[in-house]
Order: structure tokens, then C-alpha cells, then sequence
């Protein structure tokens, strides 16, 4: 019987499994892919307060060698289901395990367009993350979806390595931190294309060309690219366990700041029904949702 079972491996995740392990907890997390969640595919991270600029794969390994470092145990299994009993849990990953509290923070996935053929265009050009695959369309021209600080972040690092960058987003203003537009303007080889939504993909079979639709006028337009990068948000990966938690018609965790859905379950990290989701308010709920389980472990 372990006292804390985290789920996921982000910065939510670890920095819960710091805070238990720390507290002198036995503390178990289990992440289903790569360490680090979203932001191991980050490049470049320049708002995390310590560090000037730091990859989003050196900080996860960082955040990992700490928790293993105050003795949390770190297992690479994806868990299927959690089955609360009577003062425990039972989580099912690669066998049963056994905890008196549950963290969760399983995250998001990228989401899906919608455009025909999506999930076949996949490795044929269309990607979710440039800076996993920006390297294949070095000197070419791509595209990158959407007007938050993925897609501008996403396109920065593109204009970087490619020869032209369209950054096609359906409104005129931007989610995104204004100093990401800022850059994204001044850089000569991104071109923004705005109020425009991406109607089709043509492959034949690698992706040759998008097609746009600018929605003020009507007009269609066809941009010769080979690579295209979906960052139009995110999807929560809580949908394995509705019926445990308190869920959101998006599928986000309704739980306060305190990060607590009752005493023993907690969740933590971009799950959670919030209004900022960033590295920083990530690290800040892995605090309180495992200071929360220790406080109730202890009393
Ligand atoms: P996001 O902030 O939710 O932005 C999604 C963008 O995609 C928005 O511009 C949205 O347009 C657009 N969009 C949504 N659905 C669409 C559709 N079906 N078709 C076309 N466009 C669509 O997502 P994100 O950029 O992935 O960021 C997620 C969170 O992570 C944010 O809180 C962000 O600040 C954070 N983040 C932080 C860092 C960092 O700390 N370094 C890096 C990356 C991301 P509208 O604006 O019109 O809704």
C-alpha cells in the first residue's frame, strides 16, 4: 500500500511527487508515454521563473531526477482504470497497485482539426509537434494552425529552419503573449495569415498544399506548403476515469484551487477546470494537490 499513486508525468505530476516524496510519503507516479508531458516539446522555455531559457525536455528531466532523487518511485505504464474502495484505491496499470491517496495529473493531448483525411495525413506532412518534426521540412515552406503560444512559439522555431512560414489562425487578435506576436511580426519569412480557417490538406501522398478560407470575404486560397503543424489547443485526458471524477462538458476537472475532489483524490495540472494553464500554475497545483494528500495522510 503505497501512501501517494501520481498519474502523469508532467510538471504537475512531478513536482506532486517532489512535494509527497519530500514530505517522507511513499510516493508512486506513472506516466503512459514520455516523461515531461507537453512541455518536453517545448524547444526553448524562457518563462519559468530560475531559468533564463532552458529546453522543455532538459527542465522534465530536471523535475524527474528530483523526484527520483527524494525517493518517489517513477514506473512507465499507462493506467487503465482507478476503483475507489473503502479508505484506498486500486489503480490498474501493468498489474494492480494500491494507495491510501490518488494525484491526478494525466494532462491534454493535442486536438484534431477536423479537415478530411486528418489522422491519414499524419507522418505525411501533417504534424502536432514542429519541434519534434520541424528538422524534416528544414528549408522548405510549412504552415502552422491556430493563435496561441503554441502555434506562435511553434512558428518562431519554424521560421528558424524553413524557408517560409504561413501562420493561418481564424481571428485577427491573438491568445498568444503579445511578445510572441511581436516576434512572429518582425521575423520576415512568417507570414501571418489571419481571420482564415484551414479548409483541406492535398497530399498525393505527402502533403504538396492547404487550402484556406478567409472568413471575412469568402475568398479561398491555396498555399503551396510541405509541412503543416496543428496547435489549435487541447484535449484533457480524463475521459478513462468520468467515473470517478467531477468532469466539465470539455472534459476538464472540476475542482477548486485547493485542487482537491474529496478527501484522498486530488488533481493537479492542465486537467484541471482553470483559467491559465501554464508551466508555472502546473508546478503550482502539483504543490498544493500533494500538500493536500499529506495533510490528509497525517490526519
Ligand atoms: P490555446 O491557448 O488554447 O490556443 C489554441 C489556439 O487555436 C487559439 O488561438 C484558438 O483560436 C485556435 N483554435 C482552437 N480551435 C480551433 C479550430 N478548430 N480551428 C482553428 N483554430 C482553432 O492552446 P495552446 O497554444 O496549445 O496553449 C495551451 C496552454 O499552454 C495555454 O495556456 C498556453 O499559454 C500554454 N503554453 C505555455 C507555453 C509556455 O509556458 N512556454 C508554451 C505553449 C503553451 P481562438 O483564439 O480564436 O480561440
Amino acid at each position: 500500500m503505497k501512501d501517494i499513486i501520481i498519474i502523469g508525468g508532467g510538471p504537475a505530476g512531478l513536482t506532486a511527487a517532489i512535494y509527497g516524496a519530500r514530505s517522507g510519503k511513499s510516493v508512486l507516479l506513472f506516466e503512459g508515454k514520455a516523461f515531461g508531458g507537453q512541455i518536453s516539446k517545448s524547444h526553448k522555455v524562457e518563462n519559468y521563473p530560475g531559468f533564463e531559457e532552458i529546453s522543455g525536455f532538459e527542465l522534465s528531466e530536471k523535475l524527474k531526477k528530483q523526484a527520483e532523487l527524494f525517493g518517489a518511485e517513477i514506473i512507465t505504464a499507462k493506467v487503465k482504470a482507478v476503483e475507489e474502495n473503502e479508505g484506498s484505491f486500486t489503480v490498474a496499470a501493468d498489474k494492480e497497485y494500491k494507495a491510501r491517496t490518488v494525484i491526478f495529473a494525466p494532462g491534454t493531448e493535442p486536438k484534431k482539426s477536423g479537415i478530411p483525411d486528418e489522422d491519414k495525413l499524419i507522418g505525411r506532412g501533417l504534424s502536432y509537434c514542429a519541434t519534434c518534426d520541424g528538422n524534416f521540412f528544414r528549408g522548405r515552406d510549412t504552415a502552422v494552425i491556430g493563435g496561441g503560444n503554441t502555434a506562435l512559439q511553434d512558428a518562431l522555431y519554424l521560421s528558424d529552419i524553413c524557408r517560409k512560414v504561413y501562420l493561418v489562425h481564424r481571428r485577427d487578435g491573438f491568445r498568444a503573449e503579445k511578445s510572441l506576436v511581436e516576434k512572429a511580426r518582425q521575423r520576415e519569412n512568417i507570414e501571418l495569415v489571419t481571420d482564415s480557417v484551414l479548409l483541406s490538406a492535398e497530399a498525393a501522398p505527402i502533403i504538396k498544399s492547404i487550402t484556406v478560407e478567409n472568413k471575412l470575404t469568402g475568398e479561398k486560397r491555396v498555399i503551396d506548403v510541405s509541412g503543416l503543424f496543428m496547435a489549435i489547443g487541447q484535449t484533457p485526458l480524463t475521459a478513462d476515469f468520468s467515473s470517478l471524477l467531477p468532469l466539465d462538458s470539455y472534459g476538464y476537472v472540476e475542482a477548486g484551487e485547493d485542487c482537491t475532489v474529496r478527501n484522498g483524490l486530488y488533481v493537479c495540472g492542465d486537467c484541471r477546470k482553470k483559467d491559465i494553464r501554464q508551466l508555472t500554475t502546473a508546478t503550482a497545483d502539483g504543490t498544493v494537490a500533494a500538500t493536500k494528500a499529506v495533510e490528509y495522510l497525517d490526519s
